[in-house]
C-alpha cells in the first residue's frame, strides 16, 4: 500500500469532550474520546475499526467528516484539510464522503417517500438534473437490491435490512468517493448482515467505493475488509491487513478479541488471551500503555511509558512495549497476572 497515495489521510486526531459541572459550568473533566490517532485510506479499500463499546471507533468516523468537530489534529481528503474548511466548502465535500448509521430509521424524516428522501440528497448536492431525478432514484433501488415499485412507499414499510439498503442508496444518489459505515450492520440479523455486507462489497467492485467500516465484532468484519484497526480507549492498539491480524495477531487485545471469536479450524487457534474487566473510563484513562490495567502480561514499565507504534512490517504495526524487539512468540510468553 506504502506507494499509493491515500485517499483519506488522518494525522494526530484528538477528540476531547469537556465535562461541564458546577453553578458556572465550568470545564471539570474531560473525556479523551479519540486520543492522537494517525492513519491513512487507501482508494478502493475498506479499512474496518473494531473495538470494544467507548473505544473511540464511531467518533473517529463522525469526526473525520466532522459531524463532530475534533479537538484537533489534520484531516487531508484529496490533498484537503478538512479541518480547515470553511462550513460552505466543507458541505461541498461531503458530496465524496457520506455516511451510513446503525439505525437508519432515525435519520430518515417518517413523512417522506423514499423518492423524496433521495432526491432531497440529490437536490442539496445538487446531483443529477431535476426531470431524471426519479429515474435516478429507481436505478439507485435497484442497485441496492430494492424494486421500483418502492419508490413511493414510506420507511416504516420497510424491514431493518430494507432500510439499510434505503440508506445506501441515500448514500450513492450523490456519487460519493468514502462512505462511512457506522456500525451499519450491527443491528441486524446475522443472515441479513451477511446480504447486506455483500452488497456493499459488490457496490465496492461496481463502483469503486472507498470504505471505514465501523464495528464491535472482529467476526463482521473479517469478510468485508482489506485492513483493520483495533482501538482502544481513544488510541490505535494495532493495525494491519486482515489476513494478519486474523493469522498472527501481535498486540495482547487484539488477540484477546479474537480469543471470543468461534474460528471454524481449530488447528488454526492460537494461544487464546482472556479479556477481563470493562473498558477503563477515557475521564483519565490510565497512564503509560492503556491496556495495562487489563494486560495479561502487563510488565512494570507498562504502567508509566506509553508504548509507541512499532513497525513489524508492511502489514502490520502494533502499539505495545512487547514488540520492540520484533513480533511475540505467545506460546512462549508467561502470563504475568492471574485473571
Ligand atoms: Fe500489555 Fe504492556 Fe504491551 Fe500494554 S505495553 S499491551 S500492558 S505488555
Amino acid at each position: 500500500m506504502s506507494d499509493r497515495q491515500p485517499l483519506l489521510r488522518v494525522k494526530e486526531l484528538r477528540q476531547y469532550f469537556p465535562i461541564r459541572g458546577g453553578v458556572l459550568g465550568r470545564v471539570q473533566n474531560v473525556v479523551k474520546a479519540v486520543d492522537g490517532i494517525t492513519f491513512d485510506v487507501y482508494p478502493g479499500e475498506t479499512l474496518s475499526i473494531v473495538g470494544e463499546s467507548g473505544c473511540g471507533k464511531s467518533t473517529t468516523g463522525r469526526s473525520i467528516l466532522r459531524l463532530q468537530e475534533p479537538t484537533s489534529g489534520e484531516v487531508y481528503f484529496d490533498g484537503d484539510n478538512l479541518l480547515e474548511l470553511p462550513r460552505s466548502a466543507l458541505r461541498h465535500r461531503r458530496r465524496d464522503m457520506q455516511i451510513i448509521f446503525q439505525d437508519p430509521y432515525s435519520s430518515f424524516n417518517p413523512r417522506q417517500t423514499i423518492s423524496q428522501l433521495l432526491n432531497e440528497a440529490m437536490s442539496i448536492q445538487n446531483v443529477v438534473d431535476k426531470p431524471r431525478r426519479r429515474e435516478r432514484v429507481i436505478e439507485l433501488l435497484e442497485m441496492v437490491g430494492l424494486k421500483a415499485e418502492h419508490i413511493d412507499r414510506y420507511p416504516h414499510e420497510f424491514s431493518g435490512g430494507q432500510r439499510q439498503r434505503i440508506a445506501i442508496a441515500r448514500a450513492l444518489s450523490v456519487e460519493p468517493k468514502l462512505i462511512v459505515c457506522d456500525e451499519a450492520v450491527s443491528s441486524l440479523d446475522v443472515s441479513v448482515q451477511a446480504q447486506v455486507i455483500n452488497l456493499l462489497k459488490k457496490l465496492q467492485r461496481e463502483l469503486g467505493l472507498t470504505y471505514i467500516f465501523v464495528a464491535h465484532d472482529l467476526g463482521v468484519v473479517r469478510h468485508i475488509s482489506d485492513r483493520i484497526i483495533v482501538m482502544y480507549l481513544g488510541q490505535i492498539a494495532e493495525i494491519g491487513d486482515t489476513r494478519t491480524i486474523f493469522r498472527n495477531p501481535q498486540h495482547p487485545y487484539t488477540r484477546a478479541l479474537l480469543s471470543s471469536i468461534p474460528i471454524p479450524d481449530p488447528k488454526q487457534r492460537s494461544r487464546p488471551v482472556p479479556l477481563v474487566g470493562d473498558v477503563p473510563s477515557p475521564i483519565n484513562p490510565p497512564a503509560g500503555c492503556p491496556f495495562h490495567t487489563r494486560c495479561p502480561f502487563v510488565m512494570e514499565r507498562c504502567a508509566a511509558d506509553k508504548p509507541a507504534q512499532h513497525v513489524l512490517s508492511d502489514h502490520q504495526s502494533v502499539a505495545c512495549h512487547l514488540v520492540e524487539d520484533g513480533p511475540i512468540d505467545y506460546d512462549a510468553l508467561p502470563v504475568t497476572v492471574t485473571v
